[in-house]
């Protein structure tokens, strides 16, 4: 069977759904493919966190408008998606990395972020519960925040849905061509005939990508997460702890601490097995940051993938083949990226140009700068 669209979505992560919605908003007849349910990868298994603290006007600037984004889905929606400008506290316990903080401030200012550094005795008034040994100082932005990741793709489903567009789930994408438009065979025989295709498959963009005969930068990463049981609220912002045995985590609206840490040495590959190890070592450095949470008891944890770049910036652009286009590698920053980035994204898809600057997230960068903030 056949079925004809001005463009298709192959992944309903937030990258997909986003570009989706605001494609919709067009009037384009859309089809969003997921080889399994809506927020089944990456998405689903994130730990809310949404920050405007970042080391380049481009992402500071996706990021403001992510968050106004966000600010508004409520009313958008209908329904809340748990948004909450909660905050991030960025601990510093290096010289180095304070001095990392003051030069970001200044980009961060610049850009109109309220964000301002920290002695440990301010950083400990707004956490009184954080531990403050060998902490210099920190980076504190109050309007930084969270949202529930499913209630926020379901609020795009249902606006895709209002539009008419057509969900294709449980049913990946098995063939990929293109002829005069773009033909993706599903794995049930679905033939699905595109215009313009957009490829945010997350960690599986590259194998995609690999089917058209395109190489792409892209090289997944494990991430285990934790969520403890709910808990009366004591934690305001969102905790990073930069030590090379550090972590990060923030207690959502409803109570629970999520948080992970980035292993070192990283794991690579696409694989979402997880471990004693993580669970125990995460244990010991969330209580070590925050002693109380020694009471609290784990819920559950569980692996997902970041979709890593050479730099550490997203690539969002057309790909060599024309009409094709890529958004992925949010290196663990996709679902506070998503609707910023898309909705420029969606723009440059059916006005074949930019109206804003997306150079930062080309395809043929030299990929040699660095995100400073991971
Ligand atoms: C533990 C952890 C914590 C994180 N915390 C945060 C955080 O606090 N804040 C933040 O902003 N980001 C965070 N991230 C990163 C964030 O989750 C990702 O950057 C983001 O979800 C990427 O979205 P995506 O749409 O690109 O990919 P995904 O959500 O992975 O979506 C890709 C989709 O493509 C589909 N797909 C793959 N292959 C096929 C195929 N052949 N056919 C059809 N469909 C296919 C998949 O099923 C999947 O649903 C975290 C990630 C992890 C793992």
């Amino acid at each position: 069977m056949n079925k004809t669209y001005d463009f298709a979505v192959i992944g309903a992560g937030i990258i997909g759904m986003s570009s989706a919605y605001y494609l919709s908003d067009s009037g384009a007849k859309i089809a969003v493919i997921d080889k399994s349910y809506i927020g089944s990868g990456s998405t689903g298994r994130c730990i809310s966190g949404i920050r405007q603290q970042f080391s380049t006007p481009t992402s500071i600037g996706v990021m403001k408008e992510s968050m106004s984004l966000f600010s508004r889905m409520e009313d958008e929606f209908g329904f809340s998606i748990d948004f909450a400008q909660s905050g991030y506290l960025l601990l510093a316990h290096s010289e180095e990395l304070l001095n990392t903080f003051r030069s970001n401030i200044e980009i961060q200012k610049k850009e109109g972020v309220n964000v301002s550094l920290l002695s440990p005795e301010e950083a400990s008034s707004i956490v009184p519960a954080l531990n403050t040994q060998g902490l210099l100082g920190a980076a504190y932005c109050p309007d930084d925040g969270q949202a529930y990741p499913f209630a926020t793709l379901k609020g795009y489903q249902t606006k895709i849905d209002e539009k008419k567009g057509d969900f294709f789930l449980f049913n990946p994408v098995v063939d990929f061509q293109k002829n005069t438009n773009f033909v993706v065979t599903l794995r049930d025989g679905t033939i699905i005939e595109a215009n313009k295709v957009l490829l945010s498959a997350g960690p599986w963009s590259r194998e995609l990508g690999q089917k058209i005969g395109l190489d792409l930068p892209f090289y997944p990463e494990r991430h285990e997460a934790i969520i403890t049981e709910r808990l009366p609220k004591f934690i305001g912002p969102m905790l990073v702890d930069y030590r090379k045995d550090g972590c990060y985590f923030q207690q959502l609206l409803t109570g629970q601490v999520i948080g992970c840490y980035t292993p070192d040495p990283n794991v690579p590959g696409i694989r979402q097995d997880n471990t004693l190890r993580f669970l125990t070592e995460m244990a010991k450095r969330m209580v070590r940051l925050v002693p109380e949470l020694e009471k609290a008891a784990v819920l559950r944890h569980w692996a997902g993938s970041y979709t890593m770049t050479p730099d550490g910036n997203p690539i969002v652009d057309q790909t060599p083949i024309q009409n094709l286009y890529i958004a992925s590698g949010m290196c663990g920053h996709g679902f506070m990226f998503g609707p910023g980035i898309c909705k420029h994204l969606a723009y440059y898809m059916i006005h074949d140009h930019w109206d804003t600057d997306f150079s930062e997230f080309s395809l043929n960068r030299t990929f040699q700068s660095k995100e400073s903030l991971k």
